[in-house]
């Protein structure tokens, strides 16, 4: 069981900081090809920020994640900071005050984080952004949960959903974003935010279980 606390959060971050890190230059050399060649160096600076932030000075998990979502908003500029930021607020807003983490509250969580980030980048499903990789995340974990598998294999479910859409975004040609610019020639690339977003999806699956 995972005991709902920042420190159960923090861990979740810190493997992500890691993660980020080391694919940072292929990170941003994918933002190279659709846009301007910063979304890894952007995403590397917010992680750092982010880990410096002390898991015990925050009394909740929600508390930790909303300082971390407002961290990331200040940190890694462009679109993805707000779009990451306003993620883990609306995720961490939907987080029970404690207890152990259930299958059906990350479902809950999850929803909300998605509904914001949509809300926000006025983007959905098929616009070739972070949506692609969290809607069918989403999808996978609530079948997985809704047909009896715990947190553990829900997430499992939902990482290799993440994976799946951060890859069907290669053939589409980009509605949203600095790469919608590019028309037809955003087409044949994969797009940097759904692949930064599926390592938070990945990363959650390694760490919250
Ligand atoms: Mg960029």
């Amino acid at each position: 069981m995972s005991t709902l606390d920042a420190q159960l959060m923090a861990n979740w971050m810190a493997d992500l900081h890691g993660v980020i890190d080391v694919n940072a230059k292929m990170l941003t050399d994918l933002d190279r090809q659709i846009g301007d060649a910063d979304h890894g160096s952007n995403m590397a600076r917010g992680m750092k920020a982010v880990a410096a932030l002390d898991a015990g000075n925050f009394d909740s998990a929600a508390a930790y994640l909303k300082k971390v979502g407002m961290t990331l908003v200040s940190t890694v500029g462009g679109a993805a900071g707000p779009l990451y930021g306003t993620f883990l607020l609306r995720f961490a807003s939907a987080l029970p005050a404690d207890g152990e983490l259930t299958a059906n509250q990350f479902a809950v969580a999850l929803s909300a984080g998605i509904d914001g980030v949509k809300a926000r980048g006025k983007a959905e499903e098929g616009d070739k952004t972070l949506v692609d990789t969290l809607e069918p995340a989403l999808r996978a974990f609530e079948e997985a949960a809704s047909g009896g598998s715990d947190l553990a294999d829900s997430l499992s479910a939902a990482a290799s959903a993440a994976a799946e859409g951060r890859d069907a975004t290669i053939p589409l040609i980009a509605r949203k974003g600095r790469a919608s610019y590019l028309g037809d020639r955003s087409r044949d690339h994969q797009d940097p935010g759904a692949t930064s977003m599926a390592m938070v999806i990945e990363s959650a699956a390694r760490t919250l279980s």
